[in-house]
């Protein structure tokens, strides 16, 4: 049986054809799925029954499943999701007036290694296919339609409303979305996709720690937005605590970030992401580094809170500190945001996401032995 959740139209024709299937065919097969979140087939009435029958014997339409849900104070609400492997990863929903931004994961666990992030402690196990990526949405949507419906009956809903679709989408869960480049890339088109979601291209975001030669290979097959997670000013810096800068350093990265910019049909801007790590990262020289590192790359400049975790070694700036540096990065006319930390009290922030990786790497029991020791027990 074929899952058909992370398919593009093309594929799902040629899945069908010598089935009766006419090319139309595969585009309501995209709306009934994606749009109308139906996964019976026999549902899909503008089917003919012969192909609805057919379909019911070689395809099916197979979602991770939903193992935990978690509302914050915020109204921010995380997911655990289980896959078929009995891996689990986490997907974040963060609405913030009318918008609706979705967190989604591109792989379980990761293999960077940045010393900040509690994803990387957890080491790596695989990629996500595009149809456990594009599952995020799907789960993640189809909750938000049945609440709207719910409300609509006048029955008690004990969330906070929100809006009834996800407007945006960052791969800012686990996972380094570049290094799982072609479904990544698919689940994206997906996105993009007028039967699927049909979402604006600057409103889905692609976050990289810099991996050059993908992020190169973005020119010409995608149109969504970048966000870089840069970190530090300086490579000996970045190279500590983002160790694949010693393989693309700075200068490198910053490069192709340009060039991908330029390769875009409209004006945009990179999302510069810089986590706040006290006496790491957020001294004044290091804001006056910045200023020059950035000169003149149209970029918009979001401090990230560091988020503790549990055994993690650094801590977060001051608050005064972080005003202070996004007011010396603001004089030298760079447009900046301070991300208020959404999720915290369920560990649904930035680098705080882990869910249960099966670890390949023998990071997670190096990390933990590692965290017992300085902890002393
Ligand atoms: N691999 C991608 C996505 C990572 S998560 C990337 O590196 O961009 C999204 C952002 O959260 C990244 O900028 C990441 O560096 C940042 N982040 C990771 N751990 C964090 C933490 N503990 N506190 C604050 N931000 C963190």
């Amino acid at each position: 049986m074929l899952n058909l959740l992370g398919l593009s139209p093309a594929k799902i024709s040629d899945f069908l054809q010598g089935h009766g299937a006419r090319p139309f065919h595969s585009q309501q097969i995209l709306q009934w799925m994606h749009q109308r979140q139906v996964r019976d087939f026999d549902a899909m009435t503008d089917l003919s029954k012969a192909l609805r029958t057919k379909l019911k014997e070689i395809a099916c339409i197979q979602l991770p499943k939903i193992a935990r849900m978690q509302f914050s104070d915020d109204g921010t609400r995380k997911w655990l999701l289980e896959l078929e492997d009995g891996n689990q990863i986490e997907t974040v929903l963060i609405p913030d007036g009318g918008r609706n931004t979705l967190c989604v994961s591109s792989q379980v666990g990761c293999v960077l290694d940045c010393q900040f992030c509690a994803t990387g402690k957890q080491g790596f196990n695989r990629d996500l296919t595009t149809a456990e990526i594009i599952g995020q949405l799907w789960l993640v949507q189809h909750a938000l339609q049945q609440e709207r419906s719910c409300r609509e009956n006048k029955d008690v809903v004990r969330v906070q409303p929100v809006a009834k679709i996800i407007t945006n989408v960052v791969f800012m869960g686990m996972g380094e979305p570049l290094l799982n480049f072609e479904q990544v890339m698919s689940a994206i088109d997906l996105m993009f996709h007028d039967h699927a979601y049909g979402l604006s291209k600057r409103r889905v975001t692609v976050s990289t720690a810099g991996v050059a030669p993908a992020m190169e290979q973005m020119i010409g097959r995608t149109q969504a937005s970048l966000a870089l997670s840069l970190h530090a000013p300086d490579d000996a810096l970045r190279s500590r605590i983002v160790p694949i800068n010693k393989k693309y350093p700075i200068q490198v990265i910053l490069e192709k970030v340009r060039s991908y910019l330029a390769s875009l049909p409209d004006k945009r801007a990179v999302t510069i992401e810089y986590t706040m790590i006290k006496d790491v990262n957020d001294q004044e020289h290091q804001a006056r580094n910045l200023i020059k590192l950035l000169r003149s790359l149209p970029c918009k400049i979001n401090l990230i809170p560091f988020n503790p975790f549990p055994q993690s070694t650094y801590q977060c700036s001051d608050t005064a500190r972080i005003r202070q540096f996004a007011h010396l990065l603001k004089q030298a006319g760079y447009v900046v945001t301070v991300r208020s930390t959404r999720g915290d009290d369920i560990a649904a922030a930035c680098g705080q996401l882990v869910g249960v990786v099966e670890d390949r790497t023998r990071r997670q029991v190096t990390w933990r032995k590692a965290a017992l020791q300085s902890s002393g027990s």
